[in-house]
């Protein structure tokens, strides 16, 4: 009984750290990191941190994808048509 006890404790009590530990409570995020923008990517740069990360959902690769993609779909379209004339 007691070994189910302390164990729903050590779990009750690694969920109180994993739920609280992260959080940035009264902090002005907005401070912390900005965006830039280097050779047509954006970039989050962290405040304290000197190398710049390329941002995850940079507007520019998205952009380029989605021209590629267009490219692509043509292409492919081509050679569909092409096939069926065959
Ligand atoms: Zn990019």
């Amino acid at each position: 009984m007691k070994k189910l006890i302390m164990k729903k404790l050590i779990l009750f009590t690694l969920l109180a750290v994993i739920m609280t530990g992260c959080t940035l409570d009264g902090q002005d995020m907005s401070n912390v990191y900005d965006t830039c923008t280097i050779d047509s990517c954006e970039y989050v740069v962290v405040s304290g941190v000197t190398a710049p990360t390329h941002k995850g959902n940079c507007k520019y690769c998205a952009e380029r994808d989605s021209i590629k993609w267009e490219k692509r779909k043509a292409e492919l379209i081509k050679e569909l048509r092409y096939e069926e004339r065959d």
